[in-house]
């Protein structure tokens, strides 16, 4: 075994056990004890190496002990410094790396206009954990910052100057089990459960071809969620995937589990039954619906009654809208009472319309194959429009049908039979089984 690899591991808990913060003198004391070190072993400064040494709030001694142990190894010292600091009320990115000893400003540079590592600047909330690990003299060698949901960002020094990667840090595979009650909305109701919004978004995605989130819910509904897990090296949970999730609306009792076979991943009904959308219940996430689809309204700006050949969500200006169903997109352009408008065709003589835009997806074009969930577009109030909202259509061979009708196809058909069948129940009963003992549970974890 690599005892230096070791040394650093233990050193890595140790690190994370603590949770005073350095000092500009203990870093600079640090510093001291690494180029005093160096000078008289005469180790060169080498980037990218295990690290194996540092600092925090180590008396000197020790220090000077632990790396002398490791200079008697017939591997040669690294001469970097690894630590970890959280972000206090008033810093800057350059003051807290200063504090953490990193005095570097090709590095500020690069965080500052590359376009991954800048978003650390939106982050910077007090008390968010970061770990560096830099040179003596100052010089960053990396970064490590978690990022939202995502991850942990990575800025590491190369050759030529720098890189950042954003990777789904972590091999601590955790399960995660909770549930709630709606009183007032979805996200409330998940909020005290626990349950982060990533988790809630899927959800609202995974039940949208059952439940119309707009209108359906009640007080009293509950839900549960089994969902993966990776402890980050920050101790954080990055939630992932559902892997089996209930939702009982309106006393109706709808269970989703999630399978991986030959084909891929996705959700099915507890007995096999693909639950893959045809068409998404909706092109925006939690809108509220303003105009439903009528045969005759008074028009608001026509002043006239008119057909509303369509269903009017409101939702602010900017909001994205994505594409309910793969698709061609056959329009994408101005079209007078629209306003900027796009028209997707479907399979199966499906064509749907999207009104009032105030901008399109970049890059967006007549002709071009995309995918359901992709995005298309953003909401405006562009054409006739008193504010803002989506104007959204559902035509089958051409005539416009409500859609959130009956006659919107609801589900591809992905059921499975037979040995694949019996594969599905044996590989997602213990998903269920969890599903079942985390109802009436207030929360729980496990392994
Ligand atoms: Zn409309």
């Amino acid at each position: 075994m690599n005892s230096l690899k070791q040394r650093a591991q233990a050193l890595k808990r140790w690190i994370l056990t603590q949770n005073s913060t350095i000092d500009t003198t203990d870093a600079r004391r640090s510093g001291q004890v690494a180029t005093l070190l160096m000078m008289v072993f005469g180790v060169a400064m080498a980037f990218g190496m295990t690290p194996g040494v540092s600092v925090q709030t180590v008396p000197l001694a020790p220090v000077i002990e632990d790396m002398t142990a490791n200079l008697g190894t017939a591997t040669p010292t690294p001469g970097t410094f690894i630590q970890q600091d959280q972000i206090r009320s008033g810093d800057t990115l350059a003051a807290l790396l200063f504090r953490m000893g990193v005095s570097d400003q090709a590095a500020l540079d690069f965080i500052a206009s590359d376009p991954k590592a800048r978003v650390i600047y939106q982050h910077m909330a007090p008390g968010k954990p970061i770990r560096v690990e830099h040179a003596a003299n100052g010089d960053l060698v990396s970064l490590r910052f978690p990022y939202g949901d995502k991850g942990t960002l990575v800025v590491s020094r190369t050759l030529s100057g720098f890189s950042s990667s954003l990777v789904g840090e972590g091999d601590l595979r955790r399960i995660i089990q909770a549930n709630g009650t709606i009183h007032s909305s979805l996200f409330a109701a998940a909020d005290s459960a626990g349950i982060p919004d990533s988790v809630t978004h899927q959800l609202t995605r995974l039940f949208s071809t059952d439940i119309d989130f707009h209108n359906d819910l009640r007080s009293g509904d509950t839900f549960s969620v089994v969902y993966e897990a990776t402890q980050n090296d920050f101790d954080q949970l990055v939630p992932g995937k559902i892997l089996a999730a209930e939702f009982v609306n309106k006393g109706v009792t709808i269970r989703r589990v999630y399978y991986e076979n030959a084909e891929g991943g996705d959700y099915y009904t507890p007995d096999g039954h693909g639950s893959k959308a045809s068409f998404l219940r909706s092109p925006i996430e939690f809108s509220r619906i303003t105009s439903g689809f009528s045969a005759a309204r008074f028009h608001p700006i026509l002043k006239t009654w008119r057909a509303h050949k369509g269903i009017d969500l409101a939702a602010p200006k900017g909001t994205p809208i994505v594409a309910v169903a793969n698709a061609t997109v056959t329009y994408a352009g101005w079209r007078n009472g629209y306003g900027n408008m796009i028209e997707l065709h479907h399979a199966n003589g499906i064509d749907t319309v999207y009104g009032h835009l105030s901008a399109f997806a970049g890059g967006l074009h007549s002709g071009e194959k995309i995918h359901q969930g992709d995005l298309i577009g953003y909401v405006g109030m562009t054409g006739w429009a008193t504010g803002p909202h989506l104007h959204y259509e559902f035509k089958i061979n051409g005539v416009q049908h409500d859609p959130l009708g009956p006659e919107v196809p609801r589900f591809a058909s992905t059921n499975l039979t037979g040995h694949a069948r019996t594969q599905f129940l044996s590989a997602t009963a213990p998903y269920l089984k969890q599903l079942d003992a985390v109802r009436g549970s207030a929360f729980a974890s496990f392994e």
